[in-house]
């Protein structure tokens, strides 16, 4: 039987009417959440991210405002715009683009942020606060796809979950979610053995390598949810062949492009999953939603007790 396809465009849809309905009352309180998006140079594809987000806030009604220094922008210089950002109250959320210029310290300006203001979560106060279980901000991806586990009702307590890959800001606190909702989990890399046969034992197998269509059917346990975090750009004919031949739509857009988007996973895997998250329009569309409700989350962490205080006092 084919797998059900997990329809990340609709949850995406429904988390943003959440989070929307959240800032309205928010704003109406005087707690309107402020986002502060960090974009340096001109990299094509952080521009289209940075697009996306800006837009993505204006929807939902989030505060946005964007900084955009030049490609030789030095360390110190974006310290300094960062240190701005934290000391300003209306800015609940600081969010630096990755990849910096290879002039810049990215390890120094990303620590710099606040902790609270972190909405991608990757600060190492808020990777501890996950793996100790505390209220913290979690990172968007790995947190869309628990949300989308939980929203198609799919069980994690006491399943086998195997997570490929351990990049810091995808497969460890996927794996750290995971664990906290109660899953037994195995972290897989690239020097893992029998990957294929760890793979088969996962009831929740999560692909977060890199690595177009690596996941076939033989890494999938009959009926098992298969969550494709890969996100490729496949031009090369024969590694197209090898992914969708026959597959006409897949192929009109191929020609059309000169290019396909792949996941990590095969698409032979929804014919043996149970279900599958698929590419475009799984995992990705969750992230820039996510993003949305950390930063409603951080404004409320940081700003909304105080704001109670002061309707007491
Ligand atoms: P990354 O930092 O490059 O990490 C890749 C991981 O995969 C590493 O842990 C690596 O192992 C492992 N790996 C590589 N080749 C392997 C192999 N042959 N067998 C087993 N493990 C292997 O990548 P990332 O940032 O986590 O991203 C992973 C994928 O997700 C990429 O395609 C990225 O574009 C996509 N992504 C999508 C979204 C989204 O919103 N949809 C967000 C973030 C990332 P080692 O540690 O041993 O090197």
């Amino acid at each position: 039987m084919a797998a059900t396809i997990l329809d990340g465009n609709k949850i995406a849809g429904e988390i943003r009417a959440e989070v929307a309905a959240e800032v309205k009352a928010m704003s109406a309180a005087g707690l309107r959440p402020g986002l502060a998006v960090i974009l340096v140079g001109h990299n094509p594809a952080s521009e289209i991210y940075v697009r996306r987000k800006v837009k993505s806030c204006e929807e939902v009604g989030i505060y946005s405002e964007s900084h955009t220094p030049s490609q030789n922008v030095s360390t110190d210089e974006l310290l300094e715009l960062v240190t701005g950002l934290n000391l300003r109250d209306e800015i609940d959320g600081i969010l630096v683009q990755l990849p910096l210029p290879a002039q810049v310290d990215s390890k120094r300006v990303l620590m710099a942020v606040d902790p609270a203001k972190d909405v991608d979560g990757f600060h190492p106060v808020n990777v501890g606060f996950l793996s100790t279980q505390r209220p913290g901000l979690v990172p968007c991806t790995p947190a869309g796809i628990i949300e989308i586990l939980k929203r198609s009702h799919i069980s994690i307590a006491g399943r086998e979950a195997v997570v490929v890959g351990r990049s810091d800001i995808v497969g460890k606190p996927v794996a750290m979610l995971l664990i906290n909702a109660n899953a037994t989990v195995t972290i897989c890399h690239s020097k893992t053995r029998d990957l294929s046969g760890v793979c088969r034992r996962a009831d929740i197998l999560v692909a977060a390598i890199g690595r177009a269509g690596m996941i076939t059917r033989q890494f999938v346990k009959p009926g098992a949810t298969v969550i494709d975090v890969g996100m490729n750009k496949v031009m090369d004919r024969a590694e197209f062949e090898r992914l969708f031949a026959g597959n006409a739509k897949r192929e009109e857009a191929f020609r059309t492009r000169g290019f396909a988007l792949v996941g990590d996973v095969h698409p032979e895997v929804a014919e043996a999953a149970g279900a599958v998250t698929p590419v475009p329009g799984g995992v990705g569309p969750l992230t820039i939603a996510m993003l949305m409700a950390n930063t409603a989350r951080a404004a409320k962490l940081r700003r909304g007790s105080r704001k109670v205080e002061l309707s007491r006092a």
